[in-house]
């Protein structure tokens, strides 16, 4: 049995407020931090529980919402799913790429009908290649269409390989990913700051609204107040892994959501999430959830309110054939000349590989 571990029972049993909660905000907030309840939660996590309750797998695959943030430590990655459309927000460093895959695989996301780099840094858009590796696209936004670095121009060409080009969103205009909706509210102006140039978009689902705020930090938050973005909502993705340069006071202000999902990874070179920003959350009531405590988080919605799950979910996938990142040689599983792990793709068919441009294959194991 895969080894999991589930946050959802927990919550079940001892947080019922948390699992069903009402989204309006409740005129008598309680005042306890999540945070220290799911962290003396973590230690009583049991495989009987798991075992015994729904888990992160039973996932409907076509129909209703959901979000899961997946854990990619000090990265971002969310997919977005609504009444079986796909929609992926970053896609982690490139280390992550694997990961990506055998996420989308293991949920059998054939296509997505988005796929957004917030911007052109590593931890977004390192392991977004892989969504076109595992399935098709139908448009691929970016805040530019020339950067400097190789993550970037990873994104670019593959997905130029498979015929989408990469354009940046039209401003204010509303696209549709099933029956849900989402806005695109920056970036309102050209920043020289790669963060600040992040896509920001409002995504709404029945009553419930998302904001996803990429890496944006004051001056883009500025911006989005300054122009009058309908930025309230019940769920507020924090900007730039809940660095102090995002979520100013006025920002969470204007967006007053009921949760915040942090983005980071345990022990992270840059201190992320700041301590200014944990407790500008906690003085605005905000319940607080991050992928360096809980592992993946998944946030279900029925149009009116929101339920998590949270943990590692299990992607296990069969592979059957391995790729060698460096040079581009296809092999099968069970192929004596397999390259180091590190050097690693992972593909589950022939026609992902050939997709993800390994094209030559091994004249031992001849894939
Ligand atoms: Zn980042
Ligand atoms: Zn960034």
């Amino acid at each position: 049995m895969t080894k999991r571990i589930l946050c959802f029972i927990l919550l079940l049993t001892f947080l019922p407020g948390f699992i069903s909660c009402e989204t309006e905000k409740p005129s008598v907030v309680d005042r306890s931090p999540l945070n220290s309840e799911v962290s003396v939660l973590e230690s009583s996590i049991t495989e009987e529980s798991a075992a015994e309750e729904s888990s992160l797998d039973d996932i409907p695959q076509s129909r209703g919402f959901y979000i899961m943030f997946i854990d990619v430590g000090q990265a971002d990655a969310s997919l977005i799913m609504c009444d079986g459309h796909y929609m992926l927000i970053d896609g982690g460093n490139v280390d992550d790429s694997n990961r990506i895959y055998s996420v989308l695989k293991s949920r059998g996301v054939e296509h997505l009908d988005y796929v957004i780099g917030t911007h052109a840094h590593e931890d977004h858009v390192g392991g977004i290649t892989a969504a076109f590796s595992a399935c098709t696209v139908g448009q691929a936004f970016s805040p530019v269409t020339v950067a400097d670095n190789v993550p970037f121009n990873n994104f670019k060409r593959i997905a130029q390989n498979q015929g989408v080009e990469l354009q940046k969103p039209v401003l204010d205009k509303v696209y549709m990913l099933g029956s849900s909706r989402f806005t695109v509210f920056a970036p309102r102006e050209n920043y020289e700051d790669a963060n600040n140039s992040s896509i920001v978009i409002r995504l709404e689902y029945g009553d419930n609204v998302f904001l996803f705020t990429g890496d944006a930090e004051r001056a883009s938050e500025e911006a989005m107040i300054n122009a009058g973005c309908s930025l309230s909502a019940d769920l507020l993705k924090v900007g730039h892994h809940g660095s102090n340069s995002s979520t100013s006071y006025l920002f969470l202000r204007a967006v007053m959501p009921t949760y915040a999902i942090i983005s980071c990874g345990a022990g992270n070179d840059y201190g992320h999430p700041h301590k200014e920003v944990l407790s500008r959350l906690e003085n605005a009531d905000v319940k607080t959830l991050r992928t360096d405590k809980l592992g993946d988080i998944i946030c279900y919605s029925d149009g009116q309110n929101l339920r998590f799950e949270c943990g590692t979910a299990d992607d296990n996938v069969s592979y059957a054939y391995i790729g060698n990142k460096n040079n581009m040689l296809l092999h099968t599983v069970m192929c004596g000349g397999l390259p180091n792990p590190n050097n690693r793709a992972y593909f589950v068919s022939l026609e992902d590989a050939e997709r993800a441009g390994y094209t030559r294959h091994c004249s031992n194991c001849m894939p």
